[in-house]
């Protein structure tokens, strides 16, 4: 089982907390970069095994600007987490400042051909907006809690959206969502979250529809755009 979102480079005893995730049936995570002090750890840890990169700058940390992460693509399966938070961002600057960040990671996701997970709060329609420019950068909505009709306008560009554990209560989505584009995560450690949180999520879902843990991973492989390297694959057999 993967974890499609959570930030590795945040937790202290990293080997025992993965390995206790192991135990759990999760055996891979997608990790993601916060702010530019994350992303040297990062590459550290993308050495462990069943752990991918995302590498890239959360729009809470947009002016510390994202010079540099271009020569981090080459271990990166991913660009992010980036995005827009109209919650942190109450002033027209501050939005501004987030929009600059987030376009020169759109340009570096075009000409790396590389996904780019999203954190969207309070601001679906001006990060679809954002996004009408690059129609061809796949994208994942991490922590997706929006309306369906929100989902509909993420599902029509083609993109994926990621359930966490603040998710649970939401049988609507678990419901109707399409299942070849959804993904589970515990986006831990934020707002407490643990390792060991991604298993209710499952069991949630697995509530409302008689899904198998196996489906997220071909989710997030396609989403990665690596489904039929088939070598590749191999090296995150549960
Ligand atoms: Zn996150």
């Amino acid at each position: 089982m993967w974890d499609c979102h959570c930030h590795l480079a945040q937790l202290e005893d990293l080997p025992g907390r993965l390995e206790s995730a192991r135990r759990q049936g999760i055996h891979g995570w997608l990790s993601c970069a916060s702010d530019r002090d994350s992303w040297a750890r990062q590459q550290e840890i993308a050495r462990m095994p069943g752990v991918l990169l995302a590498q890239g700058l959360h729009p809470w940390y947009a002016d510390q600007g994202c010079d540099g992460l271009e020569s981090l693509l080459p271990e990166a399966v991913a660009i992010g987490e980036c995005g827009l938070d109209f919650h942190r961002a109450r002033d027209p600057e501050a939005r501004e400042g987030q929009k600059q960040v987030l376009r020169t990671q759109l340009q570096l996701a075009r000409h790396s051909g590389k996904p780019v997970v999203l954190h969207c709060v309070r601001a679906h329609q001006a990060l679809l907006q954002e996004m009408e420019a690059f129609p061809e950068v796949r994208c994942m909505i991490h922590g997706f809690l929006g309306s369906t009709a929100d989902a509909q306008a993420w599902l029509r560009r083609g993109d994926y959206l990621s359930l966490g554990p603040h998710a649970l209560s939401r049988s609507d989505l678990m419901r109707h969502l399409p299942l070849d584009r959804v993904l589970i995560e515990t986006d831990a450690p934020s707002r407490g979250a643990s390792l060991l949180d991604l298993r209710p999520v499952l069991e949630a879902w697995q509530q409302i529809q008689p899904l198998q843990p196996e489906l997220f991973q071909t989710n997030l492989f396609r989403f990665l755009g690596r489904e039929r390297d088939q070598a590749w694959g191999r090296q995150f057999k549960p």
